[in-house]
Formats: C-alpha cells, structure tokens, sequence
C-alpha cells in the first residue's frame, strides 16, 4: 500500500488552521500532498476543490466520512476540529484504516487518549499529534543543548505560552463543551511541551494556580494558569499559559549557562540565544511542512515518529493534573 513515494492527507475541518497554514505547507511538502477534504460546510466544499483541485471523489462532510476508508488516494487523515471531536474522528480515521495526525490538545481527557492510542494500535496505523515544534529546527536545537549537556546539569526551566484573546465570545476556545479547558487546553500545552523539552524530563509532580481577571469574557473556561513542576533531578519547572497575556518564551538554566528561545511558540521563525553569546540561527521552513513530512517519512520509512500518540497522551496526564491540583492545590502525578 505505501510503495508511493508522496502520501495522500485529508484535512477534517477547514477552519483557520487548516487554511491558513496546513493546506499551503501542503503544498511545499515532498513526502505527502493535500488529497482530500473533509467538511460541514458546502461552500468550503466547492472552493478547496477548485483552489486545490481537489477531485469531488475525495470530499466528505461528517456524516459520511467513513466511508473514506475505501478511498485509496488517501492514506492519513489530518483531524483539525475543535478539542472535543478529535477523538470521535481520530477513531473513526483508525477504523477506516487511515493513519491518524490529531492536532493539539489531543484531546479532551487522558481517556479518551487512550480511546485512540487503542483504536490506532488495533487498526495498525501509525498516530502523531499535531506538535508543530518537534520538528522545527531552534526547537531541536534545545533539545540537543539539553541532551548533550552543553551548559551541564538543568536546574530551572521557565515555559510561557499565552495571547490575549479579545474575539468573538461565542469561540469554541471559549465553550467548554467544544474546547475540554481554556488556555492550558489551548496554549498551555506548548508550555507543558517546552518544559519537558526545555528540561529532559518529565514532572513528577505538580502545583498549579488559576488566575482570572474578565469573568465576563471567560464564562466557561480557565483564563490564566501558572504552574510549578518537580523534575526527577530535582531540578525546578515554572510554566505560565494564558488567554489574557501575549507570552511566548523557554529559558533553560543550567549549572554552567542558559539557553532561550523568544519567541518559542509561534509560527516562526523562533529566535535563540545562549548564555556564551551564541545565536541560534536557522533557515526559516514551514513548520507544518516539516512536520507533515517527518510523519510521512515515519509512515513510508520507520523513521522516528517525532510527536506520538503517548506524547499526547502524557501531556494529557499533565494537565489533568494541573487542573486537579488547582481545586486540591498540590497533586502527584504517578
Ligand atoms: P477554527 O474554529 O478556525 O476551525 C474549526 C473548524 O472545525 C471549523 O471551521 C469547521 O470546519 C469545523 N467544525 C466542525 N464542527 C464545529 C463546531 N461545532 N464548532 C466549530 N467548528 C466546527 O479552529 P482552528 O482551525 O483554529 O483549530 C482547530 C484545531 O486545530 C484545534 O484543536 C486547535 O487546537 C488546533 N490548532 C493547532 C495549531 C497548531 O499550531 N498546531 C494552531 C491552531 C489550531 P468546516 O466548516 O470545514 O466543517
């Protein structure tokens, strides 16, 4: 089935993300090519195809998505809804025999990581998340900095992911139900991602704290949450997401100098320094075509799948504990 040398993506869901970014990094990818649409909306319908040329046999809405799975010009499913429906359509992508990118968070609770992580395995398709930033070069480079122990041994990692969010209040970033949480849902998994890579571990333990300042705009959400993390070295991770602050940086230090990236977050390009008085500097690429290729090739080639479903699925833990040790203040995370 893979003995082509560029697979065939379908996006589910053309909203912003899907437009402004993932169909034209489709379009410089050398590993995989927009084949196909999935939509709920008609007239989105009509211009993809004609601005992607996409054939009509490769357009689906939601109710009959499944039956893509006899549809061999497509062989990964890109899910790009709101946080509550990934895990409905990354299942019913695993069951239709596709292989499955699930974009952040992947989804709304630990459980319903599983629920795919399970559905993957036992349709044999390959899964990433949606984790951009693992294959982008100045995040790379931290981790290399940290692996290596250019500065010696981590001591403190700080992680910052946040926009002042100011829109429509009838977002779904905004509806709990569509959203599963607020800023850590949305931008805090950056800060939890940072800080694991930023450090080279993962926490064992956890204390977190809400913040709110508009409990008019933020009715059904969490608009600010700063978190402390205990590292198994023992070294110290301080994490901050919100809607309500433009924040966008990781600063790791260690026994013997620093390392920085601001921003860290965004699109790119990123921007780095080291305490010796290094700049990291890289050619700007599309981080999504990046990413979308580094998923192909692990298809087509073993190589190393760089944001796998357990990567989702711990962030999960993570924030599930965070929330847990706002209304407890201080839990373990086993
Ligand atoms: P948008 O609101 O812009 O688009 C979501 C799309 O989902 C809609 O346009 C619609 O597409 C479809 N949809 C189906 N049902 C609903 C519903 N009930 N309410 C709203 N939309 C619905 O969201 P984004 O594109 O910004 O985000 C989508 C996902 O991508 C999220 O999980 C988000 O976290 C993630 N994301 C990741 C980014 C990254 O850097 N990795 C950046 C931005 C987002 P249609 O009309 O085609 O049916």
């Amino acid at each position: 089935r893979f003995d082509k040398k560029s697979l065939g993506v379908a996006l589910v869901g053309l909203g912003s993300y899907s437009r402004g970014q993932l169909a034209p990094g489709l379009l410089e990818t050398e590993h995989c090519h927009l084949a196909g649409i999935v939509t709920g909306t008609p007239a989105k319908a009509e211009s993809w195809s004609k601005k992607y040329n996409i054939d009509k046999e490769n357009i689906y809405n939601y109710e009959n998505f499944d039956q893509i799975a006899s549809n061999k010009n497509i062989d990964i499913v890109y899910v790009v809804l709101p946080n509550a429906m990934h895990a409905d359509f990354c299942i019913r992508a695993a069951k239709a025999g596709k292989h499955v990118i699930c974009e952040k968070p992947m989804a709304i609770s630990v459980a319903e990581c599983d629920a795919i992580i399970a559905a993957c395995n036992k349709a044999n398709v390959k899964l990433s998340v949606g984790y951009r930033l693992q294959s982008e070069p100045y995040t790379l480079e931290v981790k290399r900095i940290v692996r290596e122990k250019v500065f010696g041994e981590l001591r403190y990692v700080s992680a910052d992911a946040g926009y002042n969010s100011r829109g429509n209040p009838d977002q779904w970033r905004l509806n709990y139900a569509l959203s599963g949480g607020g800023a850590l849902m949305n931008m805090g998994v950056y800060a939890i991602q940072s800080a694991i890579y930023g450090s080279g571990q993962n926490p064992t333990s956890v204390s977190a704290q809400e913040f709110s300042t508009r409990p008019e705009y933020f009715k059904d959400t969490d608009e600010a949450i700063a978190a402390q993390f205990e590292f198994p070295s023992g070294a110290v991770g301080n994490i901050f997401t919100s809607h309500n602050a433009n924040v966008n940086r990781l600063y790791s230090a260690f026994d013997k100098g620093w390392v920085e990236l601001n921003p860290a977050n965004n699109y790119g390009p990123l921007s780095g320094r080291r305490s010796d008085g290094e700049i990291i500097k890289f050619p700007h690429k599309r981080q999504q075509s990046l990413q979308m290729d580094d998923f192909a090739k692990h298809i087509l080639t073993g190589s190393l799948n760089r944001a796998p479903g357990e990567m989702g699925k711990r962030d999960m833990i993570i924030v599930e504990a965070i929330y847990e040790s706002i209304k407890k203040n201080g839990v373990k995370i086993d």
